[in-house]
């Protein structure tokens, strides 16, 4: 055989099937075809190295072995002050103009939302990707990053270090979302994550997928004679790397305001997500010469955008039933546009929110989306109340099942109440289904529904009952499909006692609790013949906690339940394990807005031996910032307390 022609004719095979997979969505071969052909062709690579193709498919996944390592940035990566207002763009011009005497030439260019990568050419082609880590350090993820528009190889020789930022399409990131829910899996809060989270995949093919895309803002290394940022951003697209060619050149203040408005009218409709606008003096000499403060660059600062806030008409409110049981009430919107999507439900929370509000159906009401996929009602217009609005009722009885709602003072929720609404069941079983509980893949909420209404599953101890041959004849399902979700359900066995616990949805037992509760009683066992008072004794557990438990634990239909689960292999003895004390002696402070609500950060921080303190001071270890932190932000720093972001905090653990 020649070995030279098959690895040459496999690479551009499979790099077809790959094109075919993943930009055109129509595979054209089985995955156990395409998995032997690559095989193959990795076998023939290791043979014959000297034949291996450059733009071979199984380049980047030799990073399976590699872990990612920390490296050093050979200049620093800085990160940019912000402003919010007009008057701070004004401070920062004003300090420049009395740096230089004279009006200064600055430059306007959209802040993409994502996340910033310094890339490293050399003699024509790529050498090193490497993540902003704290700014002097970063990961190096050459190997696992797949930048879609980033070229492996360019006509310029020299060595170049550019900085850029990797984002996700809005696109694709709607597109992931919705497939990950078909799958059960957790959807990503917005792109900005979806881009970061893509990043070191170590899978290829699922990198690949992704469609991430870069724009370079900046050159921080280059041999040639450059006088200006833009003659740096025209280089770099010359050359043939991704610039944005949203670009203005302002030569005074106002023009920079002018700017800044034409970028925030056009910000939905691009067609990726950007938070501000980025201004930077022009001419590079004039940047080296206003240099740094001890944390930012003095010629360049990032203009915020606020969230969008848009007025619209509620329509209706329904009453939606979740797992718990709890009734919340869900305002129908008349369908507006915003952050780029069209918008027709919004959150309503409960009734002490309703009543906050002073809202009555028919009003007009101001929406807004922040970081959360679903928008909030944030006011209502009074002065336009017309005489036919209508007041809000809370429903008495459940709107699934009709049983009399229960009303809890406390979180001002009504709650159905009723073990057999089809509601709380199917809530139950996705909720012992989902990622930190079960983890059992391809059973989210639409296989639930779909299988509950075929009666193939009642409650979540039939999901072991599920055989291949009653779902792969069902439309949308095949023998693989069918195969998958079996071996899913069968590897869930596995899944250590606290998480069998947490699973089984009883109230007031979320993943600390449950944790506390098998780690005190050790098995289920004795969990199931404990008393009132074992349970109080448990650190950490109340008496409501206990009450409840006691209860749920007795009932019949649960210790059914249970005993079935045990029987079907399940878990029901706790393992020390060692993990999970990777913040003992640390403390730590939330502060601003992060991806989730805050309890599931704080709830991190205990389950993994950490400690929450309650106001910034020199005995704090980590305060946690996320987005528009305050005060506690500016005190940290004043007292030298190490600030990082969400995502700093995720690899600690
Ligand atoms: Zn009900």
């Amino acid at each position: 055989m020649d070995y030279k022609e098959r690895i040459s004719y496999l690479t551009d095979l499979l790099n077809k099937y790959n094109k075919a997979y993943y930009i055109d969505n129509n595979p054209i071969v089985s995955d156990v075809e395409y998995d032997t052909l690559y095989k193959e062709l990795e076998q023939l690579e290791k043979d014959y190295p000297e034949f291996i193709q450059n733009n071979s498919p199984t380049k980047a996944v030799g990073a399976k072995e590699t872990l990612s390592k920390t490296i050093n940035h050979e200049i620093p990566m800085y990160s940019l002050d912000n402003s919010y207002s007009m008057e701070d763009i004004e401070e920062f011009y004003e300090r420049l103009y009395k740096m230089f005497g004279k009006d200064i030439e600055l430059t306007v260019e959209c802040k993409m939302d994502g996340a910033a990568l310094s890339v490293t050419y050399d003699n024509g082609r790529l050498l090193q990707v490497v993540t902003r880590g704290d700014g002097k350090s970063g990961e190096d993820i050459t190997n696992t990053a797949y930048i879609s528009n980033l070229p492996k190889e360019i006509s310029y020789k020299g060595k170049l270090i550019l900085r850029g930022e990797v984002f996700m399409p809005k696109e694709v990131f709607k597109e992931l979302n919705r497939k990950r829910g078909e799958m059960g899996q957790s959807l990503f809060a917005n792109p900005r994550n979806a881009a970061a989270g893509s990043l070191k995949l170590l899978d290829f093919k699922q990198a690949q997928s992704r469609m991430l895309e870069m724009f370079v803002y900046n050159l921080a290394y280059c041999d040639e004679n450059i006088s200006t940022h833009e003659e740096a951003l025209n280089f770099c697209r010359e050359i043939g790397l991704p610039v944005n060619n949203i670009f203005f050149k302002c030569s005074n203040l106002n023009m920079v305001e002018n700017a800044l408005s034409e970028i925030e009218n056009m910000r939905f409709s691009l067609p990726y997500d950007i938070d501000g606008a980025v201004i930077k003096v022009n001419n590079i000499d004039m940047q080296r010469q206003a240099g740094f403060t001890a944390k930012f660059p003095r010629w360049a600062i990032a203009y915020k955008y606020k969230a969008q806030q848009v007025s619209t008409i509620l329509e209706d409110v329904i009453f939606q039933v979740g797992r718990t049981g709890a009734v919340t009430p869900v305002a129908v919107l008349h369908p507006v546009l915003i952050s780029g999507s069209t918008v027709s439900r919004a959150s309503l929370h409960n009734e002490d929110e309703i009543k906050r509000l002073n809202i009555m159906i028919g009003d007009t009401v101001f929406i807004e989306k922040g970081g959360e996929i679903i928008p909030k009602v944030v006011s209502v217009q009074q002065s336009l109340r017309s005489d036919n609005a209508k007041e809000i009722i809370m429903p008495s009885n459940c709107p699934i099942c009709n049983s009399p709602l229960e009303v809890i003072e406390s979180d001002a929720k009504r709650r159905c109440v009723n073990p057999k609404c089809p509601a709380l069941i199917q809530g139950s079983i996705i909720h012992f289904a989902s990622r930190d509980a079960m983890d059992i893949k391809g059973l989210g909420e639409k296989v639930v529904e779909e299988l509950f209404n075929a009666h193939l599953i009642n409650n979540y101890a039939d999901i072991y009952e599920l055989k291949a041959e009653h779902l792969e004849d069902r439309e949308g399902w095949g023998k693989v499909s069918a195969e998958n979700l079996i071996e899913a359900v069968n590897e869930s066995k596995n899944i250590p006692f606290e998480r069998v616990l947490f699973a089984l949805g009883l109230r007031h037992v979320g993943i600390i609790a449950a944790r506390l509760l098998a780690e005190h009683f050790k098995s289920m066992d004795r969990l199931m013949n404990a008393t009132i008072n074992d349970l109080e004794n448990v650190k950490g557990i109340g008496k409501e906690t206990a009450v409840s438990i006691l209860k749920s634990l007795k009932d019949e239909n649960m210790n059914q339940i249970i005993t079935r689960l045990k029987d079907y292999g399940l878990q029901m003895e706790y393992v020390q394990s060692n993990t999970g004390a990777s913040l003992q002696g640390k403390s730590f402070l939330i502060t601003g807005t992060l991806d989730k609500p805050r309890k599931y950060y704080e709830e991190l921080i205990l389950a993994n031996g950490g400690s929450l303190l309650s106001g910034v001071s020199k005995n704090l270890d980590f305060l946690i910032a996320g987005e528009k932190a305050g005060s506690k932000l500016d005190k940290a720093n004043k007292l030298g307390v190490k600030v990082i972001s969400q995502d700093e905090f995720l690899s600690m653990i």
